[in-house]
C-alpha cells in the first residue's frame, strides 16, 4: 500500500526514563523503519479549533500551563509531564490531523503516525493512563469536519479506549470497535456498554491468538462490512503482545501479524484509506518486532 509515516523528534522529549511509557518505546518501534522505503513526514501542531471539539478549553489551557510553568509533575498517578509534554501532545494530535488530510487528498492509501504520548485514555477534561490528548478522536473529528459521514475506529490496544468511547458514545457517525483485556484498567469496555455503533469485545486474561483470530477474522470483518466506513482509524497499541510487562494477554508475533493483515485487507476490500496511530506497548523487543511486522505488511499488501 502506498504508505507514509509521520514522525517528529519532539515525541522523544516527553520522557521519564524510569516510567514504562518512555522515549525508548518509540525508538525501538521505529528501529526497522530504515529497511523500508516509506516517506517520513513531519507533523504540524493540531489546530486549536479541532482540539476544542474533543477537549474542554479549560483542560487544554491547564495542560499547557502545567507543562510550561510547573513541570515536571503528574496529571494523574500514571501520567507524567515535563516541559516538552504539551508540545509533544499537540504534535501527536497534529500528526493524526495531517494524516487524515493526506489520506482524504488521496496522496496515500495508508499512514502510520509514530507518536507519543498515546491518546485513547484521554477524556474531555483530563489526562489519564499516559495520555494527554485523544489523538485518534482528533482524526475522527477531522474526517467528519472534512465531509465524511462514516468513520470506523479499531482499537487493538490491550486496554480499553475509554476516552474514545466516551467521545463518540452518542455519535452514530463513528463506529468504535475495541478488543481489550477485561476486567482490567481502565475498568470500562464491557459488552454492556455496546450500542449500535460501539462494539467492545472484551478478552479474559490469558486470551491469545485463537481469541484474536475470531475477533478480527470474524467479528471485526463483519462489523466493518456492515458499517461501510469511508476511512479506518486504528489505535495501534502493541501491549496485547504476550511479552508485554503491563498486561496479561498471550498474543504472539503471528497473532499481531494476523490482526494487522485483517485491518489492511478490510481497507483494500472496502477501498478506503487507513491510518494507524501508536498507543501502548511496553516491551522494547516486542515493539521492535511489531514495528517490523506492521511495516512489512504495509509494504507487501
Ligand atoms: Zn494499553
Amino acid at each position: 500500500m502506498k504508505t507514509a509515516v509521520i514522525y517528529d523528534d519532539i515525541y522523544l522529549k516527553h520522557d521519564l526514563p524510569t516510567h514504562p511509557e518512555n522515549s525508548l518505546r518509540l525508538k525501538y518501534f521505529l528501529k526497522s523503519l530504515p529497511e523500508f522505503d516509506f516517506p517520513v513526514l513531519k507533523p504540524e501542531a493540531v489546530s486549536y479549533e479541532l482540539l476544542k471539539v474533543i477537549h474542554s478549553e479549560n483542560y487544554i489551557e491547564e495542560a499547557k500551563l502545567s507543562c510550561k510553568e510547573y513541570a515536571p509533575g503528574f496529571f494523574d498517578p500514571d501520567t507524567y509531564y515535563n516541559e516538552y509534554t504539551y508540545d509533544a501532545a499537540i504534535f501527536a494530535a497534529g500528526a493524526v490531523e495531517k494524516g487524515v488530510e493526506l489520506l482524504l487528498k488521496g496522496d496515500y492509501e495508508a499512514v502510520f503516525c509514530a507518536v507519543r504520548p498515546p491518546g485513547h485514555h484521554a477524556e474531555r477534561d483530563r489526562a489519564m493512563g499516559f495520555c494527554i490528548f485523544n489523538n485518534v478522536a482528533v482524526g475522527a473529528v477531522k474526517a467528519l469536519l472534512s465531509g465524511l459521514e462514516r468513520v470506523f475506529i479499531v482499537d487493538f490496544d490491550a486496554h480499553h479506549g475509554n476516552g474514545t468511547q466516551h467521545t463518540f458514545y452518542t455519535n452514530p457517525q463513528v463506529f468504535y470497535f475495541s478488543t481489550h483485556q477485561y476486567p482490567f484498567y481502565p475498568g470500562t469496555g464491557s459488552e454492556k456498554e455496546n450500542n449500535d455503533h460501539i462494539l467492545n469485545v472484551p478478552m479474559a486474561e490469558g486470551s491469545g491468538d485463537l481469541e484474536y483470530r475470531k475477533a478480527y477474522g470474524e467479528i471485526y470483518r463483519e462489523a466493518i462490512r456492515r458499517f461501510k466506513p469511508e476511512i479506518i482509524l486504528v489505535s495501534a497499541g502493541y501491549d496485547l503482545h504476550r511479552d508485554d510487562p503491563l498486561t496479561g494477554l498471550e498474543v504472539t508475533d503471528e497473532g499481531i501479524r494476523f490482526i494487522i493483515e485483517q485491518l489492511l485487507l478490510s481497507s483494500k476490500e472496502l477501498s478506503v484509506p487507513i491510518l494507524f496511530t501508536l498507543e501502548g506497548g511496553y516491551n522494547l523487543y516486542a515493539l521492535e518486532r511489531c514495528g517490523r511486522i506492521t511495516f512489512e505488511l504495509l509494504q507487501s499488501l
